[in-house]
């Protein structure tokens, strides 16, 4: 018998409330529908059974990993052998904490947190309404636009280590930098986050929100799939200008092609392999090297 194998019989056994599902296309939970089969998906409904899965996982010498709302994932073709945790509307829940703090578990979306707190008349996630993933994505690579980033509201963050323990860490403890923090160096997921926010309002919150979406409307290919933009911002230039500059609006591999309206997009025009991906970043990133000397780096994360 498998380990995976293993470990699906001890939980129909002993926690047969567990949602498992087995051979799941990643394309059907990324915003690339880009991926083959992962061997086995956990959703877990709450912090207690995340950590049993942990706990279970160590155990049987598994290694997961974790996935949010799969919009910043460039998941491989053939597959993922072994186990991914699912976070997104599984390990779900929010609450306001006094007056002006909302606390968001790491399932929740961004879009659904902003509502929240718009509904309560508490501005600040106002940016990461329009940004497609999980509160947990975003807390994990820092994620931002429109002037916001998730570290300037964040002040705690609940991560869970590989053994299933919990604990909350402060702002400065999540080392947040432009999309990035202290959980990519580290073996912690996060549970969920508290933010800091200001009263405003709710109908000022909500047109602030309406105006950021058609900004993103007006300049984003939201019809094509994607991972949003596809490199992170370089030293010294934007990543789109830099692409648009040296004509690679609409160049293409395989199903794989820079949009014709973002250039810093990369959008999957049928049937693209995460293949076709890989390749397009590399040549798109040498071709900009070789027209301007400055290096772009992917801001997917290429698994
Ligand atoms: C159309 C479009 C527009 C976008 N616009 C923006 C934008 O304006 N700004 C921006 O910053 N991003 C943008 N993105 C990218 C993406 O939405 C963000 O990076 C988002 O924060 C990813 O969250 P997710 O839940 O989808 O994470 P996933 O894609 O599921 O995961 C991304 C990484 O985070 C890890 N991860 C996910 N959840 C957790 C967790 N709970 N604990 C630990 N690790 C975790 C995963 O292992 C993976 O390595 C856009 C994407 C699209 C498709």
């Amino acid at each position: 018998m498998s380990k995976i194998t293993d470990f699906i019989a001890y939980f129909g056994e002993n926690h047969p409330e567990l949602e498992l599902k087995t051979n799941q296309p990643m394309s059907k939970f990324t915003s690339f529908r880009i991926g083959g089969a992962a061997e086995l998906m956990a959703f877990p409904q709450n912090e207690e059974e995340l950590a049993l899965i942990l706990k279970m996982s160590k155990k049987m010498d598994i290694e997961p990993v974790i996935l949010g709302a799969g919009t910043n994932v460039l998941a491989p073709d053939a597959g993922i052998p072994g186990l991914v945790i699912c976070l997104k509307d599984a390990l779900s829940g929010m609450e306001q904490i006094g007056d002006t703090q909302i606390r968001v578990m790491a399932g929740v979306t961004m879009s659904r947190a902003a509502v929240f707190a718009a509904n309560l008349g508490l501005s600040g996630l106002e940016f990461a309404h329009g940004i497609p993933g999980t509160v947990g994505g975003g807390v994990y690579m820092n994620a931002g636009a429109y002037g916001g980033e998730i570290k300037d509201v964040c002040t705690r963050v609940r991560i869970m280590d590989m053994d299933g323990n919990a604990r909350w860490i402060t702002n400065s403890e999540a080392g947040f930098s432009y999309r990035h923090s202290a959980m990519e160096d580290n073996p912690w997921i996060v549970a969920a986050a508290e933010f800091q926010l200001t009263p405003a309002p709710a109908q000022l919150i909500k047109d602030k929100m309406l105006e950021l979406i058609n900004k993103r409307r007006a300049s984003q290919p939201l019809d094509l799939p994607s991972a949003g933009s596809a490199f992170k911002r370089p030293v010294g230039g934007y990543a789109a200008a830099l692409i648009d500059q040296t004509g690679l609006k609409g160049f293409r591999i395989g199903g794989a092609a820079v949009s014709e309206k973002h250039a810093g997009f990369v959008v999957n025009v049928g049937q693209a392999t995460a293949e076709d991906v890989k390749q397009l970043l590399r040549e798109v990133s040498d071709r900009v090297y070789a027209a301007h000397g400055i290096r772009l780096e992917p801001e997917v994360r290429i698994w």
